[in-house]
């Protein structure tokens, strides 16, 4: 299905970023890496990819908080591609505090990694997609793109400025072939929600079981987390021929919590 393209996904090396670009190299796209993570343990993902999908499998290492980094990434990419076929801006960083004693170093690192970034590989990415006339940018926002939590001020800002952006160029690039959506999962079970537990147990004075039990999963009315497959699967079809006409979409996959 996605055989001969080349598929850019940052933060790829943990949680969903992995899933979904394993989901596209089984699909037969060649597939780039990104992410922070030990050399040895990336380098052993990158083969295993390369190797189960028979696919080319590269890994970028950069640092998403930094404009230069993303722009020779993205030069190289399209220099040995031709083209970022399918860009999913998936690297993300979360912190929890209480608006008053929010540092503001961690507010500007989550604005850079979780929406700065996304302005920067998309500018690069554009030109040659409107050259191909296909492209498919796929942003992992969050249900957080559409509702709040309290003491995640910099989270929820960042995915409601992503849900904005995704709507802005899908509207600009949608007579060229390329569609841009916004995958907003609820609670999954990556990484990047185990490490949220202990502050926000911090920040509310509950335990952690609590924290699972009455904070995430009460948000979700399937009492469920989502699984990477289940939004690995969605990045797979946004990038299919079937979803051509699917552009600006800001689509939930939270177990019915932005329902409410
Ligand atoms: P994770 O912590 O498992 O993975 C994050 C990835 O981003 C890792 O590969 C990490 O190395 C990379 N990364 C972090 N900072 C980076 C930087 N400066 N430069 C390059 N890479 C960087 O987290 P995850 O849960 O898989 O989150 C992935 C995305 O999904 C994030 O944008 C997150 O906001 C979003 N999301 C997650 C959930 C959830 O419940 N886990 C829910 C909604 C949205």
């Amino acid at each position: 299905m996605l055989k001969g393209k080349t598929a850019l996904v940052t933060g790829s090396t943990s949680g969903i970023g992995q899933g979904v670009a394993e989901a596209l190299a089984a699909r037969g796209a060649n597939v780039i890496l990104n992410g922070f993570g030990p050399a040895d343990e990336v380098e052993r993902l990158r083969a295993k990819i390369a190797s189960e999908h028979g696919v080319e499998a590269r890994y970028a290492a950069a640092d998403m908080s930094e404009p230069e980094a993303i722009e020779s990434m993205m030069r190289r990419a399209i220099g040995e591609f031709g083209a970022v076929d399918v860009l999913v801006n998936n690297a993300g960083i979360q912190f929890v505090s209480p608006i008053e004693d929010f540092p503001a170093g961690k507010w500007d690192a989550i604005i850079a990694i979780n929406l700065t970034a996304a302005f920067h590989t998309i500018r690069h990415a554009v030109a040659p997609m409107k050259q191909r006339r296909w492209g498919r940018i796929i942003n992992i926002a969050s249900a957080h793109a559409l509702v709040a939590s309290p003491f995640k001020s910099a989270y929820v800002a960042a995915k409601h400025g992503i849900a904005g952006l995704t709507k802005t160029v899908a509207l600009e690039v949608a007579e060229h072939g390329i569609t841009v959506n916004a995958i907003c999962p609820g609670y999954v079970l990556t990484p990047l929600v185990e490490k949220q537990i202990p502050d926000t147990a911090k920040a509310r004075g509950i335990t952690a079981e609590q924290v699972v039990n009455d904070v995430l999963l009460a948000a979700q009315p399937t009492k469920q987390f989502v699984t990477v497959n289940q939004v690995a699967a969605t990045a797979v079809f946004l990038a299919s021929e079937d979803a051509a006409s699917l552009t600006g979409v800001i689509l939930p996959i939270d177990g019915g919590w932005t329902a409410h």
